[in-house]
């Protein structure tokens, strides 16, 4: 049924399960990993040996992917595993929460009421994308988001009609609601050239189910960068910052855009950039793990903060708003997303433009 077709060229050296976070947290006994999973039990396809407390323990990192020297697979056959069990009424209370909010809002969280100005236009070069968090729960990286774009003069518009890009509902296995909002979306983004968004996850969704090639926000402020719009405040103490990978950036819509964050901190004056242990560590906040298992979560969070904290870090920076809500949550040290960041430490560009 989900046995893909190369899935038998496993070599079981097992190096996918000797470097999955998960495995490492809960032990091979709660988590079977990649190989057990997507080897044997997809090899036999049969959905009764499934355990969802398995399977959706699995938080998307594409690390097991990324290290299989057969190229196999193994994080879309997790994936697939979860879409073949999904109408089996396997899902958590947290895992159904998601599906009610996406029904009754739109939205995969509960939206908070906030006025805001309305950037509908018909046509534009570039359609901003905020995604769920950005728009409702970490309300600055929108706020950031539209002035990094306003600053950079590209025309641009958010549909008032958009709706959650499905990115949860992948990972929750729900194929039907996920296509009745790709279409919906994509009847919105009609008129626009391009996509630009603040959340990788929406990233790699639409360039998975839309057939579009989204950008981050951090390419529009490389960008911005190469044209010399970006002048930083001049900052007269230190910071030690370091940057977080969101696997979602760095493992599927691509690791030049870590090279380019990289290349913007550079110019950030007065700040120290550091070198984390494991920067590309999952921090615990992808493939619905939160909403399913949020001691998991807790836990690959608490320990991407303290390797933070081990390096004497004073604000860890993460390009992704589903990192920035997860690495909040141990209440160990600062977390901030990129754009954020940027966006608070350019200066004024004229009288009129200054920030708070
Ligand atoms: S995608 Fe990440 S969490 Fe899932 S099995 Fe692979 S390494 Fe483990
Ligand atoms: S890394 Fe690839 S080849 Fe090695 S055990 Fe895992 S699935 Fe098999």
């Amino acid at each position: 049924m989900f046995f893909q077709s190369n899935i038998g060229n496993c070599i079981k050296c097992n190096a996918c399960t000797m470097a999955c976070p998960v495995v490492s947290i809960e032990g091979i006994s709660v988590f079977s990993g990649p190989r057990n999973l997507c080897v044997d039990t997809a090899r036999y396809g049969n959905a009764a040996a499934i355990l969802p407390s398995d399977v959706y323990r699995c938080t998307t990192c594409w690390k097991c992917e990324e290290l299989c020297p057969q190229s196999l697979p193994l994080a879309e056959t997790i994936l697939e595993l979860r879409k073949s069990i999904f109408d089996f009424n396997v899902l958590s209370d947290g895992h159904k929460k998601i599906i009610e909010n996406i029904d009754k809002y739109g939205r995969s969280i509960v939206p908070i009421t906030q006025e805001r100005k309305k950037y509908k236009v018909k046509k534009a070069p570039l359609l901003y994308f905020p995604g769920c968090i950005s728009e409702m729960r970490i309300t600055s990286i929108f706020d950031s988001t539209i002035r990094l774009l306003e600053r950079s003069g590209v025309k641009f518009g958010i549909p008032d009609e958009w709706v959650c890009c499905g990115a949860p509902l992948e990972k929750l296995g729900d194929s039907e609601r996920l296509e009745f909002l790709r279409d919906r979306n994509l009847d919105y983004f009609d008129g626009f050239e391009d996509i630009v968004t603040s959340c990788p996850g929406c990233a790699t969704h639409f360039l998975k189910y839309y057939d579009k090639d989204p950008l981050h926000t951090i390419e529009i402020v490389w960008e911005m960068m190469r044209k010399r719009k970006l002048v930083f405040k001049s900052r007269k103490k230190g910071l030690r910052v370091a940057l977080h990978h969101p696997c979602h950036l760095n493992r599927t819509i691509g690791p030049q855009i870590i090279d380019q964050a990289y290349d913007i901190l550079q110019c950030v004056e007065g700040i120290e950039i550091i070198d984390l242990d494991k920067p590309d560590a999952c921090c615990g906040g992808g493939g619905a793990v939160v909403a399913g298992f949020p001691e998991l979560a807790l836990k690959l969070a608490t320990e991407k903060m303290l390797d933070a904290l081990h390096h004497d870090v004073g604000l860890l920076l993460a390009p992704c708003p589903f990192c920035v809500l997860n690495l909040r949550r141990p209440g160990i040290g600062k977390v901030e997303d990129f754009a954020t960041f940027i966006e608070r430490n350019l200066a004024c560009k004229k009288e009129g433009d200054k920030k708070k």
